[in-house]
């Protein structure tokens, strides 16, 4: 049976070494690295995010600030928002909840953050910059993805990683980090074809793709690590739900050499990494070296 790769208590880990750079920062330089997070209207989903968030981001010792707007929000008046936000230097990592309402232009809010306070990593020039290798501010739940694979692992040279989406969220700039990370990467996707053949090619199998237990036990070469990124709500035969992701977790884990569960996995990576980016970000922002460890 696979190794079964803990992310809730990985990113708890990561999460004390963070409080303790926080610490650290704020006694050696008196910078408190501080997150602001701006939700338009009232997705339940991304209310429960939102408050997590805030939550963790306080634990970690933080500044944290919310922008609760409502729903028929106009653009002008956030992109107003995030210019005087852009302008605080109290804050230093700014954070739009997605989706955004259907009347505003995703697209234009994201590249009108700070490039330097794009805690999320999605503005256009850090994702260029990441392309090219360049210092930025990486996406977190890729982040996430990475760090696991890199403490389960150790060094990813030589390794074929196969990343099933490809997303600008998730799969493309997971794919981008493992080639940094020198692995052979392919980024498979729906128009792939047979998909089984290319997994089964996979040391790194990474599933971001938003289909229930899509990737099956026999499209995993044995041995290799899995990852999964899927997070998805299905009902069960007693008419309950229950959260499963994009890997058949059951038929896999028979097959690989380690895999990460859902929930329980890549999930609590994310916003541990959206704290470390925060850091990050304060760090570079008043010229202060990030502490070693986060
Ligand atoms: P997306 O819908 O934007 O992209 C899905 C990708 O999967 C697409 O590139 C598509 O080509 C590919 N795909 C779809 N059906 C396929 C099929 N049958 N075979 C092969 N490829 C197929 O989704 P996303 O935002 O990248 O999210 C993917 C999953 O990861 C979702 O379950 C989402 O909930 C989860 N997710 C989790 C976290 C987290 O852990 N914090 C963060 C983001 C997304």
């Amino acid at each position: 049976m696979a190794t079964v790769i803990d992310g809730k208590a990985f990113a708890a880990g990561l999460r004390e070494k963070i409080g303790k750079a926080v610490s650290e920062i704020q006694s050696n330089h008196g910078v408190k690295p501080g997150l602001t997070v701006v939700l338009v209207g009232e997705d339940p989903a991304s209310q429960v995010y939102v408050r997590s968030k805030g939550k963790q981001t306080v634990e970690a010792g933080m500044e944290s600030t919310e922008h609760k707007l409502p729903a028929d929000t106009s653009e002008a008046d956030l992109l107003a928002l995030i210019d005087r936000l852009n302008n605080d230097d109290s804050v230093n990592g700014i954070l739009v909840q997605l989706p955004l309402p259907d009347h505003i232009d995703e697209s234009k809010v994201i590249n009108a953050i700070s490039v330097a306070k794009d805690v999320d990593g999605f503005h256009i020039e850090n994702v260029g910059k990441l392309s090219i290798g360049e210092e930025s501010l990486v996406p977190c739940t890729p982040a996430g993805c990475v760090l696991l694979l890199k403490d389960h692992l150790g060094d990813l040279t030589g390794k074929n990683a196969v990343i099933v989406g490809r997303s600008n969220i998730v799969g493309k700039p997971v794919s981008m980090l493992l080639l940094q990370e020198n692995c052979t990467v392919t980024v498979a996707h729906s128009r792939t074809q047979d998909l089984p053949a290319v997994c089964r090619e996979a040391d790194i199998l990474v599933a971001a793709v938003g289909v229930p237990e899509l990737v099956k036990g026999d499209w995993v070469k044995p041995g290799a690590t899995v990852i999964d990124v899927g997070i998805n709500r299905i009902e069960t035969a007693e008419g309950k739900t229950r959260l499963v992701g994009d890997v058949d977790y059951a038929g896999a884990s028979e097959v690989a050499g380690a895999i990460t569960p859902v929930p329980g996995g890549v999930g609590p990576m994310t916003i541990a990494c959206l704290l470390r980016n925060t850091v990050i970000a304060a760090c570079r922002q008043h010229g202060v070296p990030v502490p070693d460890g986060i």
